[in-house]
């Protein structure tokens, strides 16, 4: 519940010039600004809200429809939300807003709006302020708007770039244990089967010292675009792991379906012949793949599973490499798996 501002701006006496001016001074003021009367119809649309939203002050004065400047159906602006103590909705209805609890001025949000007469999307950062009179009734409210879309589609970008590996575009490790702990928490709490794939590229070194780090970084990048092509899905997640490592997730997958796209993995790879034409006696481009796969025990730790697709992937070494081999984790307990 809203405290009320301290400080009614009711009971000021004004001449008709004065009551003019600061009219005018609402209807140019630069920032987007509207005014809801206590009953929550709209009492001022300045020009910089018709700028903003492409609806005209003509179209929404003395109505409820401002919501049409912002959204596409019918629904509560932040204004509205005091108008009609309705602060509790505001984790349903924003992106992001301030604590409304004990708010003295007002409330502050961000939502992505709609803007039906732009035809473009905006993210505004919203204000709305209560003025009351001098027995604290609720005289209007003031909901003034900024177009903060620059910076938000910057920021995330930024932190789109910031889950990437750089050389190879896929997500990077930091991205990959975030995903992990999602993906583990819900193939727990569901009892589903899921899968994580650990790949290797086969002497890796030995391709730097014969072709350069240049062609080596080249190598890597196809390798990832192999990866990912092998992977069908939209939830599936491959990263780059590090190095020449890769990891693949795979929600909701059996035993089977996890080991078709290890080995569809494995052999997307080897078709990248290209890589070693030219130079015959090093072969192609292969992966060792370590795959595990199960329903996760309650209390396993994402470590307890990279361990054992680990093991696996060492297992696929030192059998020869170019080959898949697998671990099922069901049953196992967190601290059951020791390091490979
Ligand atoms: P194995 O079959 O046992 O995996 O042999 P390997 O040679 O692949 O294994 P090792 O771990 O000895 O070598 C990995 C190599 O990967 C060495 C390292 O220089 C190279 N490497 C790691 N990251 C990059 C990278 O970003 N670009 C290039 N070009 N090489 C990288
Ligand atoms: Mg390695
Ligand atoms: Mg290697």
């Amino acid at each position: 519940m809203m405290e009320k501002n301290k400080e009614p701006v009711e009971g000021v006496k004004v001449s008709e010039a004065e009551y003019s001016f600061a009219v005018n001074l609402m209807q140019y003021l630069v920032v987007p600004t509207f005014v809801l009367d206590a009953k929550g119809h709209v009492l001022m649309w300045n020009k910089a809200c018709e700028r903003l939203t492409g609806l005209l002050a003509s179209e929404v004065v003395g109505t409820k429809e401002h919501w049409r400047g912002f959204y596409d159906s019918p629904r509560p602006c932040l204004a509205d939300l005091i108008v009609e103590n309705r602060m509790a909705e505001m984790d349903v209805l924003y992106v992001e807003h301030d604590d409304a609890s004990g708010m003295v001025f007002g409330l502050h949000a961000q939502n992505w709006c709609v803007m039906p007469g732009l035809g473009n999307q905006l993210y505004l950062a919203i204000d709305a302020g209560p003025i009351y009179d001098a027995q604290g009734q609720l005289l209007a409210v003031v909901e003034t708007l900024r177009d903060m879309t620059t910076q938000k589609t910057a920021q995330i970008e930024l932190e789109r770039l910031a889950a990437r590996d750089g050389l190879t575009g896929l997500v990077n490790r930091r991205g990959f244990d975030e995903r992990l702990d999602v993906e583990l928490s819900r193939a727990i709490r569901d009892q589903q089967s899921m899968a994580l794939i650990m790949i290797d590229v086969d002497h890796f070194k030995r391709f730097n010292d014969t072709y350069g780090h240049q062609l080596g970084d080249e190598c890597l990048r196809q390798v990832a675009s192999a990866l990912a092509t092998a992977v069908l899905r939209p939830s599936d997640l491959v990263a780059r792991y590090g190095g020449e490592e890769f990891a693949v997730i795979l929600p909701s997958v059996d035993q089977a379906g996890a080991n078709a796209v290890a080995e569809r993995i494995r052999q997307g790879v080897s078709a990248l012949a290209v890589l070693h034409s030219g130079n015959d006696s090093l072969g192609v481009v292969s992966v060792s793949v370590g795959l595990a796969c199960g329903v996760p025990a309650r209390g396993m730790k994402e470590k307890d599973m990279i361990t054992l697709a680990d093991r696996a992937l060492y297992q696929a070494k030192h059998a020869g490499r170019n080959r898949v081999e697998s671990a099922c984790w069901d049953a196992v307990k967190s601290g059951a798996i020791s390091d490979v």
